[in-house]
């Protein structure tokens, strides 16, 4: 009786990807990071943080008349 056993035939699909909560909602604006700001934008509101890049503590988020106006007098 021959019975087969596939031995390492069943590779484990789908490791590796690891899901970010923290990033899965939020982008960075390039033009704003140039600037040296934290630039961080939080898609649901549209708001960026207009912190310096790698500030302590939580972003803050502002308005996008504010963000264009930091992107505009920073060049
Ligand atoms: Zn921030």
């Amino acid at each position: 009786m021959n019975a087969e056993f596939p031995s390492a035939a069943t590779g484990q699909a789908g490791v590796g990807e690891e899901f970010r909560p923290d990033l899965s909602n939020a982008t960075v604006r390039e033009d704003l990071a140039k600037t040296g700001r934290c630039a961080m934008v939080h898609l649901p509101t549209g708001r960026t943080c207009l912190r310096p890049l790698r500030h302590l503590g939580p972003c803050d988020f502002h308005g996008p008349e504010e963000a264009e106006t930091v992107a505009a007098t920073a060049q």
